[in-house]
């Protein structure tokens, strides 16, 4: 075991600091450059020893707050299967708190703080990469594009859910997803898209020359240089990890790592590099139904597409590897309410079998409404959706016999961590607001003249 779980007792500020503490490696030595072609792509930089990254890959891990990572990790330790991708990353990279208001908020919602992230740019909560006149702001996702690089949007939401259409999209209010499907399929640049979303993404009409895909059989199958790909997989959301593989029903959905690793191999095949963002999207959501075993299973789910990522990074060291977060959901807490938190109870989080929202959906209406309510004892468990609380005995039961609790059932102001390595990782250092990471990101992904 490789941390003492003394820590368990720290407030999430202390675990970002602890982390922060650790994560602080020494400079990596130079890497090699990668191919010739590159360096005549990169200008010479006297005031920067080091080139731009020719290849970025953005995790963003929607509502992963520290105490998700801490749950993660303890997990992790409790089950052996300690140090993360996560920590791995940490021990090689640069790590950094990153502060995640909106504009005129001090709480952001995943639209206003991916744009943020995509563009440099502070804009109200509900805005999808528009200024306040509603003309489109540039996002470093299309500063990639024109400046030759191929682009890639992972995710387990919606494809046209806030996060990954922030990069590629522009509208006024995050739930015009139709509109944002239009705008991702008519004048398609994205060269990988894959995620959920048939609602809004009929594969028949991917664009001219996408090769389209809707199970992970065939996304597996995909030859690698054989061009653009659009892959569809669930009509929403990509089903919780911890719903996925169920023994009555196997699964025809990716992982999140199997989709980040196709979509590095298409990327890979471009002469001139690329621009990934893989977003673990549904960890907000298990927050915002107070569900720490779906959290956990979206934390393991994301730490793999974490390896995935760093396996390339170390293959191709002028490739930069970012891990952060929109912002916080749930105000997790792991504390102490009388007994003692051993090892074991993070594992029991695993026994839960499917999440509160698959209990809930398989529940007969007339079963909720014969259920008293008391009896899953308001108190007994911090917090509970009040949506679905006929159903959530087993999750909460789990949660107030492990001390765990939620503060809310929305987005929180804790600020996230930020760990990136690879070329300019170091940048990431420090106490940031969201909006330096679109800044960095759109200066290092524009075309070379606006280097
Ligand atoms: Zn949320």
């Amino acid at each position: 075991m490789r941390r003492s779980w003394d820590r368990i007792a720290m407030s999430s500020f202390a675990v970002a600091a602890l982390l922060a503490n650790a994560g602080c490696a020494a400079e990596e030595p130079s890497p090699p450059r990668a191919s010739s072609a590159e360096s005549s792509v990169q200008p010479a930089e006297p005031a920067q020893p080091e080139a731009a990254p020719r290849n970025v890959i953005l995790l963003i891990g929607d509502g992963m707050g520290p105490q998700q990572l801490a749950l993660l990790l303890d997990w992790a330790d409790a089950a052996g299967a300690s140090p993360t991708h996560f920590e791995r990353l940490t021990d090689v990279g640069h790590l950094g708190l990153v502060r995640t208001g909106a504009k005129g908020s001090a709480l952001t919602d995943s639209a206003a703080s991916a744009t943020a992230i995509a563009c440099g740019v502070e804009v109200p909560n509900g805005v999808i990469s528009v200024d306040e006149n509603g003309r489109a702001l540039r996002t470093c996702m299309e500063d990639a594009d024109a400046s030759g690089r191929m682009t890639g949007l992972v995710t387990t939401t919606r494809l046209t859910h806030a996060t990954p259409a922030s990069f590629a999209a522009h509208v006024q209010k995050r739930n015009q997803e139709k509109e944002i499907a239009q705008q991702m399929l008519s004048t398609p640049f994205v060269d990988v898209m894959l995620g959920g979303g048939a609602a809004f993404i009929d594969v028949a009409n991917a664009p001219e020359g996408y090769r389209a895909v809707t199970t992970a059989a065939e996304l597996a199958a995909l030859d690698a240089a054989g061009g653009p790909v659009l892959g569809v997989f669930s009509k929403s959301h990509i089903p919780y990890a911890i719903d996925r593989d169920q023994p009555t029903e196997p699964s025809t959905v990716p992982t999140l790592a199997a989709m980040t690793q196709k979509a590095i191999d298409v990327l890979a095949t471009g002469p001139d590099g690329f621009f990934l963002m893989v977003e673990g999207g549904r960890i907000d959501h298990g927050g915002h139904l107070n569900d720490v075993a779906a959290v956990l299973g979206e934390m393991r789910e994301f730490d793999a597409a974490i390896g995935v990522a760093e396996a390339f990074r170390r293959e191709h060291p002028d490739t930069l590897v970012i891990v952060t977060a929109d912002h916080e959901t749930g105000g997790l807490a792991i504390s102490f309410s009388g007994r003692p938190l051993l090892p074991q109870h993070f594992l029991a989080m695993t026994e839960q079998e499917s999440s509160i929202e698959a209990i809930a959906q398989r529940t007969p209406k007339e079963a909720r409404e014969a259920v008293d309510p008391k009896i899953y004892g308001v108190g007994r468990a911090p917090f509970y959706p009040a949506y679905s609380w006929w159903e959530t005995s087993r999750a909460l039961e789990t949660s107030a016999t492990y001390s765990v609790s939620f503060g809310t059932q929305s987005h929180t102001t804790t600020p996230v961590a930020i760990v990136a390595a690879g070329p300019r990782s170091e940048q990431f250092e420090g106490l940031m607001h969201n909006e330096k990471i679109g800044l960095l990101l759109r200066e290092w992904m524009g075309p070379e003249e606006a280097r």
